[in-house]
């Protein structure tokens, strides 16, 4: 952008702000397009169950792509998408989106995954929200256990009663409700008697230093024996290491997520993921084959 500006380089400082601003205009207009034109797609990332060693769950994770940018990721327009209420139609299609693959998967593939979604607080403060979801899997003809929000710790502090009451709702519902990022936040631990939470997920910051950082080994293990003597599952989020897994096998972490197992994958490659893994299991010859 630097080139509209001419040759002449002290307009540069001063003109990088609007420059910016309107970047970001541009962007928004370009979120509202890609919205009506169905440019937002959903990739899911496998969560491997280590016990079963198999793939049962996946988290859907947003990617715009973008007529000339080419494949922006969330960092990019998330942000974006909460300062102008985008984020409501937007995480709307991104939930649809996810029950509609996970109810194919069940239905024609026979292949029951649950699927996670990312909340943003806005939804959540949606006097309706929980009323939407229900629609939304009995449109999709998903069942209710099959679908999983991740929800963040700041979310979960908000003193607000639309918030405790979609919480209350969705649990009702069947709906599984996950902390995403799970130790970043809050050092109060409260809420995690007040609401309904099947699962944490320790954040990547924690997997990332396992072997550089003892205090971390002594966080994770921590963190593990607290949820299940709370009746909830653990997941590792951005496991990269063979090190870091073979540890959190040992501390009996119920699930792992990260670049080790697998990048997120569009559809069909996870679709494949999951075929693959089937026919192995249905092949009665083999011993139990491995998938890490
Ligand atoms: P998150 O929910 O914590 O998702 C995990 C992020 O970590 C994803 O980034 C994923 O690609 C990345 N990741 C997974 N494994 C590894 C690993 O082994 N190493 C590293 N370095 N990274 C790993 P992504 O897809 O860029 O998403 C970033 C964030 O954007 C998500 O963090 C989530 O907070 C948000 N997000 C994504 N999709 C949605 C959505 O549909 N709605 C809302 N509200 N937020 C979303
Ligand atoms: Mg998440
Ligand atoms: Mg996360
Ligand atoms: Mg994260």
């Amino acid at each position: 952008h630097a080139k509209h500006l001419g040759g002449n380089g002290f307009q540069f400082y001063s003109a990088q702000l609007p420059t910016r601003s309107t970047d970001r205009l541009h962007l928004e207009n370009d979120l509202r397009k890609a919205l009506t034109d169905d440019q937002l797609q959903v990739h899911y990332q496998p969560k491997l169950h280590l016990a079963s060693n198999s793939i049962n769950s996946a988290e859907a994770l947003v990617r715009w792509q973008h007529p000339t940018r080419g494949m922006l990721l969330p960092g990019e327009f998330i942000a974006i998408a909460e300062e102008t209420g985008l984020i409501l139609p937007l995480g709307e299609k991104v939930l649809r989106r996810a029950c509609i693959q996970a109810s194919q998967w069940l239905h024609t593939g026979s292949l029951a995954v649950r699927v996670a979604v990312n909340l943003s607080v806005q939804q959540l403060r949606q006097p309706h929200f929980a009323a939407l979801v229900a629609d939304i899997l009995t449109d999709t003809g998903l069942p209710s256990h099959l679908l999983e929000l991740e929800l963040t710790e700041s979310m979960l502090l908000e003193h607000s009663d639309s918030v405790a009451d979609n919480l209350a709702a969705l649990r009702q519902l069947g709906v599984e409700l996950a902390v995403d990022d799970f130790g970043t936040g809050y050092s109060s631990l409260a809420y995690l008697k007040r609401f309904p939470i099947r699962c944490l997920k320790i954040d990547r910051a924690f997997i990332c230093e396992l072997d550089e950082q003892p205090g971390d080994t002594a966080i994770v293990r921590a963190i593990i024996a607290m949820a299940h003597s709370m009746h909830m599952s653990v997941v590792a989020e951005g496991v990269e290491q063979e090190s870091q897994l073979a540890f959190l096998r040992s501390q009996g972490c119920d699930e792992v997520q990260g670049y080790l197992i697998s990048k997120p994958l569009p559809t069909d490659a996870f679709t494949r993921l999951l075929q693959q893994q089937q026919s192995q299991a249905d092949t009665p010859s083999q011993p139990s084959e491995t998938l890490s």
